[in-house]
């Protein structure tokens, strides 16, 4: 007999979070066990943790039907070990992503499910305030602001990871090849009528944010380079500009000189100063086309995303 009830996966990709695990793991099992809505899975993803937090995953899956570890065979980042997650929970009928550390709340899962019963295609969970504080909180402020300018796409502001994708969400967005991969972007470019629950961001229950500073400017800098052409525009303008600037002091030169005025002769300061000046232009120039060049080589290669241990069979109650 089918089961009525729809199948939902929460996937939450994991990278040395021993500390939060047991809690995470308890709050889970409540939300689960206290939602009788769905058919309940939870795919947990090993991104190559260098702590006891496989341990600690495999032995709780154990004990547990509902739960499932997959191991990346290194570490790979946030994004490709959230694209493994939802790619091993592709035949759920929806998915809902989220952070191991707690940051987003298990406890909203039964309203994001509510919402997409409800007919939502895509829910998104929706920060009404965050915990971070200082500079880490100031970078965050300052990219959703530069990245609501330069987008082309609309992307709603303040949502991450956190959010539920209902079947065709899901189909759609496992068809997006690409490599550098930026979630709440990608997201928003499947569409489908979407939804919106406002929460508010907890600061992490234990340890320290595992995504580095470089980590954290690389997703940035993905997100503008693969939603926004802007970059390559401006770089036109700035030259636009500055030749009809050249041009102008160059008309400006000859007409003086017509006009029989004396020129003093241009000094060694205003050369060295327009030299930096342009050099520094033109570098930042190759710099920005070299950005979108590289991203254009990782995509041509078509290596994949990410790499899945071979589980063994004792463990593999999921495979086919
Ligand atoms: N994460 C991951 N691989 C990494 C870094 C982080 O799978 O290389 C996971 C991490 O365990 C957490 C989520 O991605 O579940 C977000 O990481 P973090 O809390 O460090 O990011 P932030 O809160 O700073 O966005
Ligand atoms: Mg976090």
């Amino acid at each position: 007999m089918a089961d009525p009830l729809p199948t939902v996966a929460i996937v939450i990709p994991v990278f040395n979070e021993e500390p939060v695990l047991p809690e995470l793991l308890r709050r889970l099992d409540a939300v689960m066990t206290g939602t009788p809505g769905a058919t309940w899975r939870a795919v947990f993803v090993n991104d190559g943790s260098r702590d006891r937090s496989v341990t600690l995953l495999k032995a709780a899956a154990a004990g547990d039907a509902r739960l499932t570890v997959v191991e990346l065979s290194r570490n790979f980042g946030h994004q490709p070990a959230l694209a493994a997650g939802i790619a091993e929970a592709g035949d759920a009928d929806a998915v809902v992503t989220m952070d191991a550390d707690l940051q987003d709340p298990p406890e909203l899962i039964p309203e994001l499910l509510a919402r997409w019963q409800g007919g939502a295609d895509v829910v998104l969970a929706v920060r009404r305030s965050r915990q971070e504080h200082g500079v880490r909180r100031l970078g965050f402020d300052l990219f959703h602001r530069m990245f609501q300018r330069l987008s082309d796409l609309p992307v709603p502001r303040n949502t991450g990871t956190f959010g539920l994708l209902g079947r065709a969400a899901l189909g759609a967005y496992n068809r997006l090849p690409e490599r550098h991969r930026f979630f709440p972007g990608l997201r928003a470019w499947v569409g489908f009528e979407t939804a919106e629950v406002l929460y508010d961001r907890q600061d992490r229950a234990a340890g320290k944010p595992t995504q580095t500073f470089a980590g954290l400017m690389r997703y940035a800098l993905d997100a503008i380079f693969s939603f926004s052409r802007l970059p390559l525009r401006l770089l036109t303008y700035a030259g636009i500009f500055i030749s009809s600037c050249g041009f102008a002091l160059g008309l400006f030169f000859v007409c003086k000189r017509l006009l029989g005025i004396e020129t003093a002769s241009t000094g060694f300061t205003t050369l060295v100063t327009l030299t930096l000046f342009l050099g520094g232009i033109q570098l930042i120039g190759i710099g920005i086309l070299g950005e979108y060049l590289g991203r254009i080589y990782d995509e041509v290669k078509q290596r994949p995303l990410y790499v899945v241990k071979p589980r063994s069979p004792a463990r593999s109650r999921h495979e086919p």
